[in-house]
Order: structure tokens, then sequence, then C-alpha cells
């Protein structure tokens, strides 16, 4: 299974967050959530900037792809 992760550090924000799911449209629910409610301001710098399609174009570059360290272990 794949794990996606999204972490602030990758959007540009010093902060320890890290979005991780099995899903890339989970992560980025997750973080938008978070940067709302922590970052207001990161947030409106953002939309301000580009299209609600271009932050999620931007969101999905920087998102990490990795596979489940809980799998592939033969039994
Ligand atoms: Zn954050």
């Amino acid at each position: 299974m794949k794990m996606y992760s999204l972490s602030c550090k990758n959007m540009g924000v010093t902060c320890d967050y890290v979005a991780t799911a099995g899903s890339r449209e989970e992560v980025m629910e997750m973080a938008t959530e978070h940067v709302k409610k922590v970052h207001p301001e990161k947030g409106k710098e953002m939309a301000e900037k580009m299209s609600k399609e271009e932050m999620e174009q931007s969101m999905m570059e920087k998102m990490v792809e990795s596979d489940d360290p809980d799998e592939g272990e033969d039994m």
C-alpha cells in the first residue's frame, strides 16, 4: 500500500506538521484543514496568489509518495 505525505516544511511553512494518509485526496484535505486552522495567513496568501486548482496542483507536486512500512514482510 502506498502512503502519501505532505509536510508544512514542503509548503514553505516553519512547522513540524506532516499530513500522512493512504490517498492523495485525504492528504490534501488534511493539509488544507491544518493550514486553515494553524496558518490562516499562509492559506490566505496562497489563495490570493493562485486558484484552487493551482493550489491543489502545487500540493500534489510537493507530496511525497512512499511504501507503507508495515507491508512487504513475508511471514
Ligand atoms: Zn503547520
